[in-house]
């Protein structure tokens, strides 16, 4: 698996790409993703090989639900497609993102506008707005 070209959409392998931050996070290094798209595609990966614990900790406390779901059984992750990262100052940023899966032949796509929150050391995920 690490060979492969990384789930976020990145040209190269995923032990460099969103790997680095899950490796480190499963080392107990905590949360390294150094900007918010970063954080963003580490969660998209994560959410496409159902790192539940991933997301759980990248996920601001006042907003993280209390139960994350797995995958529906048979949902596949087609790609991410990064539209803008803005930086409005050292702790705020964001991220719109499309993201497309396919469920029992459907196919979704889920268009959102994620905000970040910089606080502890680490980005965050704070919210989003569909677009
Ligand atoms: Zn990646």
């Amino acid at each position: 698996m690490n060979n492969t070209a990384c789930p976020c959409g990145r040209l190269v392998p995923y032990a460099q790409c969103c790997g680095r931050w899950h490796h480190a996070f499963s080392a107990g290094q905590g949360l390294l993703a150094p900007d918010a798209e970063a954080l963003m595609r580490s969660r998209y990966s994560a959410y496409v090989w159902n790192q539940l614990d991933y997301l759980r900790a990248s996920w601001h406390p006042s907003t993280r639900p209390a139960e994350l779901a797995p995958n529906e059984p048979g949902l596949r992750w087609l790609g991410l497609e990064v539209k803008k990262h803005v930086l409005q100052d050292a702790a705020h940023a964001s991220v719109e993102f499309v993201a497309r899966s396919k469920l029992g032949g459907r196919a979704q796509r889920m268009h959102e506008l994620s905000r970040f929150v910089f606080e502890a050391g680490a980005w965050l995920y704070l919210d989003g707005e569909q677009r």
